[in-house]
């Protein structure tokens, strides 16, 4: 049997996890599942490929620890003559020291746990993946994956705030996330059209989260979240782009402490706060809340909004690819920037758009528009795989 990987993609409330088996070309998955529902009724979910999906429930006030146990031991339990190779980890940052995967040793995991003041939210739960799976399988290689890595080469103007200088030699700087979906996007793109692949495309990558990527050739350019994962557009419950001076109002004016103001930004605002119907943009295009369509708009504007400036970075637009949840499966969010794009030569085929096609700008459009699944998780294999040097069987 071709060596496993394991990935694990620790976050707040699920530890999502999948198994790969190494293949010359690209990671063959064999099982994806999760634990979710961690903090309030947690169930296991296991989706074996090929087979019925099944879910079951677990005890209440599972840790994640726990659940990071429960998964390798049902690993063990299904794969018993398997050998787990090596263990990839999403880690939501890598600072301006990792611009690459690692193998963690002591040293490492050190450097990435004096990130946690960078993504509270999600470092801590990623780092926990890490221990978990160290301790139960203490002799395979654990292999760290940044969101932050694909963006660390850009420009100091695609890099900074106008702070004191200081400040960004302080590392105080714009990092970018959903790395390791650009990346996957951009290695399908070189496939699906090599042409356009080379030249500037943006990436939109909608889901819960949401941001734009700039490529060109290929590489990240310039992206819309920065410092953290609230800038640029508004997102499920977080706010995105806001002028600072308002938040400086709430401190000093409003009183809000900084724990009521984080929670303001990460967990009341976007979507939700906008809409108060729902964060979920299914939820969303289904209701008949005058304020669920103005969430909507708001949505879509700041996604047109943010193409323009990126086109204008990268110095033209030759192809725009959506992704994530909402980017590979809502036709109205995508019609709505697509048509208000038009001025950049794009045009959209309402057929197609409507069947969530892989292409779906028109014959008339002068710039392609592709809708691509995103896979994290295959990205983390990929490089897994490659750092932890595994023989890989063809496939
Ligand atoms: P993700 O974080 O990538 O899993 O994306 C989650 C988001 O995708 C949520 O806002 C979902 O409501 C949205 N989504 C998933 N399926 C659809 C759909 N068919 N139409 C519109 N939005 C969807």
């Amino acid at each position: 049997m071709a060596d496993l990987v394991v990935t694990l993609n620790a976050g707040s409330s699920s530890v999502k996890f999948a198994l790969f088996a190494a293949t010359a070309e690209w990671p063959r998955l064999v099982v994806a599942g999760a634990v979710e529902g961690l903090g309030a009724k947690p169930r296991f979910r296991v989706d074996v490929v090929g087979e019925k999906a099944s879910e079951r429930k677990l005890a209440a006030k599972l840790t994640h620890r726990k659940a990071i146990a429960e998964i390798f031991k049902w690993i063990e339990g299904a794969y018993p003559a398997a050998t787990i190779s090596a263990i990839g980890h999403r880690v939501v940052h890598g600072g301006l020291r990792f611009s690459a995967p690692v193998i963690v040793d002591a040293e490492t995991l050190a450097a990435l746990r004096a990130f946690i003041p960078l993504a509270p939210l999600h470092q801590p739960h990623n780092l926990a993946g890490i221990e978990g799976a160290c301790e139960a399988f203490p002799h395979v290689p654990q292999v760290a994956c940044f969101d932050t890595a694909f963006h660390r080469g850009h420009a100091f103007v695609d890099d900074a705030y106008a702070l004191p200088y200081s400040y960004y030699e302080k590392g105080l700087r714009r990092f970018g996330f959903h790395g390791l979906s650009y990346e996957y996007i951009a290695r399908r793109l070189r496939i699906i059209d090599p042409i356009h692949a080379e030249g500037g495309v943006i990436v939109a990558h909608l889901g819960n989260g949401a941001s734009l990527c700039a490529l060109k050739g290929g590489r990240s350019i310039a992206t819309s979240m920065g410092f953290s994962a609230l800038e640029g557009l508004p997102m499920g419950t977080r706010c995105g782009e806001i002028d600072p001076g308002l938040l400086l109002y709430l401190l000093e004016s409003e009183g809000m402490t900084p724990e009521e103001l984080s929670h303001l930004l990460y967990e009341r605002s976007g979507l939700l706060g906008l809409s108060g119907v729902s964060h979920d943009m299914r939820a969303l295009e289904s209701s008949d809340e005058p304020r669920a369509d103005a969430a909507i708009a708001y949505f879509i504007h700041r996604i047109k909004m943010e193409i323009a400036a990126l086109t204008a970075v990268i110095g033209g637009l030759d192809a725009l690819v959506f992704t994530a949840g909402i980017g590979e499966r809502s036709p109205r969010i995508r019609a709505g920037v697509v048509e208000g794009l038009g001025w950049l030569g794009l045009a959209l085929d309402a057929t197609a758009n409507a069947r969530n096609d892989s292409l779906i700008s028109s014959t008339q459009s002068r710039i392609p528009v592709f809708v691509t699944p995103t896979d994290e998780e295959a990205m983390i294999a990929r490089h897994t795989i490659e750092i932890a040097g595994l023989s890989v069987a063809a496939r």
